[in-house]
């Protein structure tokens, strides 16, 4: 068997299942190639089964790669409000959680059959349980060996795309075939790591922490520039939770990260005030007031705060005032790729062009989604650049 088809798709993900409903418009035949049993995994377990499919608070800034202005055309020509029409035409019901984050009300399996929907329509092929042997550059285009529920076969095409996703969650057939095959035409990829990913620390750092498995607070962190204000989590491995899954795409090996227990505060300001309010009370229930309390508890003990807070001086306030809000932490690591929920880094941007995601060097090359060195915060930015990218290569390859 061998095919000929004007253009292949590798990865019915998010990136490629929104470039396939849009390169087939030109009539051009169009095959989307995946090694899954079933389409769009990572949309069906995504924000927690129900996908926060966009953010609408979606700028260039929340995006992180080594070229910041790369990301701004695609993301300016097919908007998150491109993609909430989207949804809304679909009938999916959604609501805003938290910071323009959004999410279906009911199940993520309504976008990824919303995707389908929209692929069909464009009369693009879905092609599942397929492995890609080899793939090779030809006169007018590119070949493939393919080896799929058909047998082993061959295919002919004009435009390759890759949307082959990261490196995130091998267990869900992440497997870094993108970053390969950009190198195997040439193209740059620059260092990948984990991203969105908990941190972890060094024995020292978890006998501290372990008592407060399971401790929520809200509190910023900074790594550099960096600065997140959202909730964070301590766990029996280490710290997770929004704010530290948004600094760890920010944080390097060696690199501190700050934490303000009480952010938009001044924590010795506050504090003197409840001396004043409340000397008769025990510095623990003060701070029990203030942060939840087995944090609270937690810190008093570590401290050796005793006693009641109108007996403490000024230089104890401060220094209680400065463990609050100038709490320096050193992670030793990240969990890694096991839970990270993205690949930092990818193709070089500089190969590419940022209207089409076309490889400028090799004609009929797109990469578009995870596996290009853009990513996004947590929030649904993650997404919105599958979507923007996969549409721009897909109008491009339809002539539009
Ligand atoms: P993917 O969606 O990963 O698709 C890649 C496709 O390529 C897959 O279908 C895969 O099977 C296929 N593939 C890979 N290698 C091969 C190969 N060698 N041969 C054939 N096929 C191959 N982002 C958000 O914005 N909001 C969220 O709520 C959110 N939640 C997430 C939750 C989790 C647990 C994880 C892991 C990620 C989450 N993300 C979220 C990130 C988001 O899922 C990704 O950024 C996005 O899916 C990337 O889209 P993509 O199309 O580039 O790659």
């Amino acid at each position: 068997q061998h095919l000929q088809v004007e253009t292949v798709i590798l990865g019915a993900g998010a990136a490629g299942l929104m470039c396939a409903a849009h390169a087939g418009a030109a009539g051009g035949r169009v095959l989307v190639v995946d090694h899954a049993r079933a389409p769009g995994e990572k949309i069906r377990i995504s924000g927690g089964g129900r996908c926060n499919f966009t953010n609408l608070n979606v700028k260039p800034q929340c995006f992180l790669s080594d070229n910041a202005h790369f990301a701004k055309s695609a993301l300016s020509r097919y908007t998150q409000h491109d993609f909430i029409a989207l949804v809304e035409r679909y009938g999916i019901a959604y609501h805003e959680k938290t910071r323009g984050q959004l999410f279906c009300d009911d199940s993520a399996r309504l976008i990824v059959d919303m995707l389908c929907a929209e692929m069909a329509r464009a009369g693009a092929e879905l092609r599942l349980q397929t492995r890609i042997d080899g793939v090779a550059k030809t006169e007018g285009g590119f070949s493939l060996d393919l080896d799929g529920q058909e047998g082993a076969y061959g295919v002919a095409c004009r435009n390759l795309v890759v949307a082959t996703g990261g490196k995130s969650i091998p267990k869900m057939g992440a497997t870094g075939f993108g970053y390969r095959l950009a190198e195997q035409f040439g193209l740059a990829v620059t260092e990948t790591r984990p991203g969105l990913v908990p941190l972890t620390f060094g024995e020292d750092v978890m006998a501290d922490f372990r008592p407060l498995a399971g401790v929520a607070a809200d509190v910023a962190v900074t790594c550099g520039a960096a600065r997140f204000e959202e909730a964070m989590l301590f766990t029996h491995r280490g710290l997770s939770g929004p704010a530290i899954l948004q600094i760890s795409s920010y944080w390097r090996e060696k690199m501190p990260i700050a934490v303000a227990l009480l952010p938009g505060a001044d924590p010795f300001e506050v504090l003197r005030e409840r001396r004043r309010q409340d000397g008769r009370k025990a510095i623990a229930s003060v701070l029990a007031d203030l942060l939840p309390k087995r944090l609270a508890l937690h810190m008093a003990d570590r401290l050796g705060l005793a006693g009641n807070i109108g007996d403490m001086s000024d230089r104890k306030l401060s220094a209680l005032a400065q463990a609050l809000n100038g709490w320096e932490l050193h992670p030793a690591g990240s969990e890694g790729y096991r839970t990270a929920e993205v690949t930092l880094g990818g193709v070089d941007t500089a190969a590419l062009n940022s209207r089409t995601m076309e490889a400028k060097a090799v004609p009929g090359l797109y990469f578009i989604g995870e596996v290009v060195d853009v990513t996004g915060w947590l929030g649904g930015y993650n997404f919105q650049w599958a979507w923007s990218s996969g549409r721009a290569a897909g109008t491009a390859i339809a002539g539009e």
